[in-house]
C-alpha cells in the first residue's frame, strides 16, 4: 500500500502519547459536531511521504482536531459517500473495520 508511510508513526509511542493527552484535553468531545464520540486525533495539515518526520506537523497540537468517526470520514471522503457498515476510513484513508482503526485503538 503506497499510504504505508505513516504506519510506523501511528504505532509510535510518541504519537499514541501525543494523541492520548490531546484527546485527554477535549475531555472526548468531538470539535464539529460536539458529541461526547471523538475517537479520533486527526491532523489538519494531512501527513504526508514529506511531512511524516516533521514534528511541528505531526505531534503539534496545533494541527491536531479530536473528531467522531463520522466528522473523520466526512473530513477525508467528502466526495465518496459510501462504506460497508462497520467501516471507517483510518489516518490512511484505508477502510478499515470500526475496531481495528488505529486512532480507535487509543
Ligand atoms: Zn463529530
Ligand atoms: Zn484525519
Amino acid at each position: 500500500m503506497a499510504r504505508d508511510f505513516a504506519k510506523d508513526f501511528y504505532n509510535s509511542k510518541a504519537w499514541r502519547d501525543c494523541a492520548k493527552a490531546y484527546k485527554a484535553s477535549k475531555f472526548g468531545i468531538c470539535e464539529r459536531c460536539k458529541q461526547p464520540k471523538g475517537t479520533i486525533v486527526h491532523h489538519k495539515v494531512y501527513l504526508n511521504e514529506e511531512n511524516i518526520n516533521d514534528v511541528t506537523v505531526t505531534l503539534n497540537q496545533e494541527n491536531l482536531e479530536l473528531l467522531c468517526i463520522d466528522c473523520h470520514n466526512a473530513e477525508h471522503f467528502k466526495k465518496y459517500s459510501s462504506l460497508p457498515d462497520g467501516y471507517t476510513f483510518d489516518e490512511n484513508g484505508q477502510a478499515v473495520p470500526v475496531y481495528s482503526s488505529l486512532h480507535n485503538a487509543l
